[in-house]
């Protein structure tokens, strides 16, 4: 089969689900062939490993240890595949790769230039990292949105890649935003018209486009539109405002977008198991709802925690229940009122030291009150703190990382490896496989998931720059909170539980179990917490 590009760009806002709409085109193609999903992002950080979650959203870690855009998360999850940092360039990389090679002398009696050089290395590195993934078709996400300048140099790269490609080989799809003003009830199509003009105006003109919105496009919205993009009707599709981002390739299915990205690629069309396995998930039938707290620091931005939410809906399609997710506030204190009323509760990622008192108060209510527990990260430290401080009497345990001055009682100190670190780029501790060493509770949870490779090895990604304290680690030998496994040759605590005569559910990991979890294949500690709780649920003390 010959190499197939699909593009998508987006118009009119951002946070209209372009990573999550890729990702789902990807889905129907991923059964049959081989995607190479690849994000073109426009700032100038190398990557967003530096960004604020609150203004970038979740930073996801890739298997080769890669921090990249969280949609790179609906990539994974969607195409049921494992990203390569290579497929996620940001202008950083494009610069300083032109940069270097005029330094090499590469451009010798040229004026360097934006077009053609820097376009020009924009389409040389699609193509590499297309042909060096062995995949067959190429799913390029431009980031932003049009007319934003950071993404005009790969909007003419995309042009000029056009242009030398057959026709059948190369298929744009846009993806812009109809709103319904309030008191009007009415869809407006503006603000599509003028990102489809301003795609014209570059000279890009798109073969389908897709309108997220509150509902549903009317016909006369689609006929609208479909009039000013110059397209057909069945070329102008409609992605409404869903409870469950899982249902996007049905709702896509259903206007029959797969059966139109086929013929216009022109390849063959497979009946998608996989999307019958995924309604068959989500549809079934809830046998129980619960609450779930998640103690959050990034409350502007659910985006933040975009991972935790799917490996969570992912676990609770697992064990046929109905979530409903409370959110509390690390840095108000009214989060105890709350835990109150929650089944089970998560502490997730996180850095610095904003809300983090509250959240060992949350935590000690939680551990007392024998509600199931996971802590993830940041939440295992914690854990550890309020495990220090209230069991075994060291009233100032605190970490590194919220207090410089907290040593000798730093339970939770800084990596030996980060010590030296002048550069944030990739430098935290990031994936790793994890040995098996002890019967515990957290292995049942993953063997009945399948997540043990050969009895021996399991795999998790990691992001941190703190750990529990190698001294601090012996002394929880005898206690009640065990250290389950340990990396082997750093020593570095990978996983704490509580006896389960103790406590139902009591589990932290330094580990992200919630960014290798996939609908058909949930990470196994969100699984535990949800059985657990269920357990509980049946049989209250
Ligand atoms: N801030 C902590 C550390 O760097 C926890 C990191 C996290 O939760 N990802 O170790």
């Amino acid at each position: 089969m010959r190499k197939k590009y699909i593009i998508v760009t987006g118009g009119v806002i951002s946070g209209i689900w372009k990573g999550v709409t890729t990702a789902a085109i990807g889905f129907f193609m991923a059964e049959k062939y081989s995607v190479c999903p690849i994000k073109l992002d426009g700032y100038l950080n190398i990557d967003p490993g530096t960004m604020n979650p609150l203004e970038h959203g979740e930073v996801f870690v890739l298997a080769d240890g890669g921090e990249v855009d969280m949609d790179f998360g609906h990539y994974e999850r969607f195409l049921g595949i494992e990203c390569s940092s290579l497929q996620s360039i940001s202008m950083w990389k494009i610069y300083a790769w032109v940069l270097e090679k005029e330094r090499r002398g590469d451009f010798l009696g040229k004026t360097v230039q934006m077009i053609p050089h820097v376009t020009d290395h924009i389409v040389e590195r699609i193509e590499e990292v297309f042909s060096q993934s062995d995949a067959e078709i190429c799913m390029i996400e431009v980031g932003w949105t049009v007319w934003d300048i950071e993404v005009e140099l790969y909007l003419e790269a995309i042009r000029q890649m056009k242009r030398k490609k057959r026709q059948e080989d190369f298929l744009h799809i846009h993806l812009t935003y109809v709103p319904i003003p309030w008191g009007v009830g009415e869809q407006k199509t503006k603000p599509t018209q003028q990102s489809i003009n301003l795609l014209q105006s570059r000279g890009l003109f798109p073969d389908i486009i897709i309108a997220r919105g509150r509902k549903k496009l009317t016909k006369e919205t689609r006929e609208k539109i479909a009039l000013f993009s110059n397209l057909r009707q069945e070329k102008i599709f409609s992605i409404p405002d869903v409870e469950s981002i899982y249902t996007i390739p049905t709702i896509l299915h259903k206007q029959k977008l797969d059966t139109l990205l086929h013929g216009k690629l022109n390849i063959k069309l497979y009946e998608s198991g996989r999307l019958k396995l995924w309604e068959m998930m989500i549809w079934q039938e809830k046998k129980m709802q619960l609450k779930i707290g998640i103690i959050w620091k990034y409350t502007a931005l659910e985006d933040s925690y975009s991972s935790v939410l799917a490996a969570l809906e992912h676990a609770w399609y697992y064990t046929w229940t109905q979530l409903e997710i409370i959110y509390i506030d690390a840095r108000k204190t009214q989060g105890i009122q709350v835990l109150k009323s929650c089944d089970a509760c998560i502490i997730p990622w996180g850095f610095w030291d904003t809300g983090i008192e509250h959240m060992i108060e949350a935590v000690r209510f939680l551990r007392v009150n024998k509600i199931p527990t996971l802590g993830i990260c940041l939440g295992l430290q914690i854990m550890i703190i309020e495990y220090a401080r209230n069991i075994l009497n060291i009233p100032k345990a605190n970490s590194l990382e919220f207090n410089k001055t907290c040593a000798p009682h730093d339970v939770i100190t800084l990596l030996d490896s980060q010590k030296n670190i002048m550069q944030l780029w990739g430098t935290m501790r990031l994936w790793k496989q994890i040995s098996v060493v002890r019967n515990s509770e957290i292995l049942a949870c993953y063997e009945k998931l399948w997540r043990v490779e050969s009895k021996k090895f399991l795999s998790e990604k990691f992001r941190h720059r703190y750990e529990v304290h190698p001294d601090f680690a012996k002394k929880l030998e005898w206690s009640s909170l065990k250290i389950v496994w340990t990396s082997k040759k750093e020593g570095i605590v990978q996983f704490i539980e509580m006896d389960t005569s103790e406590h139902p559910y009591y589990i932290g990991t330094q580990s992200h179990p919630e960014l290798t979890t996939k609908l058909e294949n949930p990470a196994p500690l969100f699984v535990g917490l949800l059985e657990a709780t269920i357990r509980k649920k049946n049989n209250p003390l």
